[in-house]
């Protein structure tokens, strides 16, 4: 087996799940697991790969690869494993990641198991495990030839520094005209202060018993004494109350902080169904019946404006 992770960057900094997902790597069996990395400017972010568990980092780095555009990077991936023989690559999903390893996929014909949250080695086969029936059962996941692919929801490993170097190879990659057809024309660049919802150990969400806009002020506070991020619901990103990219369920994203706080959210499947795997989820609901108790760890019944500025207060005194 060798295995080649993709290890995907912004501003300078690997992200997280891809480091979780190449330390997950290191563990299969498989002892010259290696990373790819593809950008522009990107080799000094090599010294740290071999850290979590990579014998060897490849770096393409080359300007064409400035924006995050995913063909040229299906070029990079589909040449690796074409030239080096790797018979799986691993993925931690991003908006990007999807469309990269969906894109190596149609390029070396080969099958991606997508939305797993955990992989092993069984009887010499590798099986990934993959949520499915919104999340209420696990399926065991296999491929029946090589190269496999495989994307993995996000938080689904902890990306722990263990030590270690990895040989760090540069890659020139032959990019192939069509990659450039699709040009980045904008850029924007989001304010935010704290940790995005998909790397955030704490997300605080906020939905419709907010009342308004304007209180998810209440949510925003204790994300920042908590050191965590802000998310919502669809009903009140529908409303205009807070953006998309903030939106978590079905149609936003699948989120697996360690701590899940749902201010003024009923619970609804679909909501459910983007933050369940969560570590410990806390509910503040004035309505006793609300479905978010039925898989709440703790459950607080009562008015989150009366509620959620104290938690604040309490957690920066704690913090203090
Ligand atoms: C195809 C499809 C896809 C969907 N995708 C998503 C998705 O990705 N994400 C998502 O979130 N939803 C999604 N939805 C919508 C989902 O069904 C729910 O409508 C939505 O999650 C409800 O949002 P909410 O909990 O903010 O609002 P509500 O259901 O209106 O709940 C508000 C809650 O706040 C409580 N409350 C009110 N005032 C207070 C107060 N002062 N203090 C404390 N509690 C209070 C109420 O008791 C209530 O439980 C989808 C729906 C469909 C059909």
């Amino acid at each position: 087996m060798s295995t080649l992770v993709f290890l995907e960057h912004h501003e300078n900094e690997l992200l997280k799940g891809a480091l979780g997902v190449l330390l997950k790597a290191a563990t299969l069996g498989d002892p010259d697991v290696a990373g790819a990395i593809a950008g522009s400017g990107v080799t000094p972010l090599a010294a740290e790969v071999g850290k979590f568990g990579a014998a060897k980092v490849y770096v393409a780095d080359d300007e064409r690869l400035a924006d995050p555009l995913p063909q040229p990077r299906v070029d990079v991936i589909a040449q690796l494993v074409r030239e080096q023989g790797f018979d799986t690559v691993l993925f931690a999903a991003s908006v990007l990641a999807a469309d990269v390893a969906a894109g190596v996929a149609a390029r070396l014909d080969a099958g991606l198991n997508w939305d797993l949250v955990d992989i092993a080695r069984r009887d010499g086969e590798l099986v990934g495990t993959r949520p499915a029936l919104g999340d209420s059962v696990y399926v065991e996941v296999g491929w029946s030839a090589p190269p496999r692919l495989a994307l993995f929801r996000p938080g689904s490993f902890d990306p722990a520094a263990t030590g270690g170097e990895a040989e760090v190879e540069p890659f020139t990659p032959a990019f192939e005209d069509f990659s450039f057809q699709a040009t980045m024309t904008e850029r924007a660049h989001e304010e935010r202060a704290g940790p995005s919802i998909e790397d955030a150990d704490v997300i605080v969400a906020g939905g419709r018993g907010l009342g308004g806009p304007e209180n998810f002020k209440l949510v925003e506070d204790l994300a920042a004494a908590l050191g965590g991020a802000v998310a919502a619901t669809r009903a009140v990103v529908d409303a205009g109350w807070y953006p998309y990219a903030a939106q978590v369920g079905q149609t936003g994203k699948t989120v697996s902080p360690k701590l899940y706080v749902a201010c003024g959210i009923s619970g609804a499947i679909q909501h459910k169904v983007g933050m369940q795997s969560s570590g410990v989820i806390v509910a503040i609901n004035k309505d006793r019946n609300a479905p978010i108790f039925e898989y709440s760890d703790l459950g607080v019944v009562g008015d989150l404006h009366e509620i959620v500025p104290k938690l604040t207060d309490l957690a920066r005194q704690r913090q203090s």
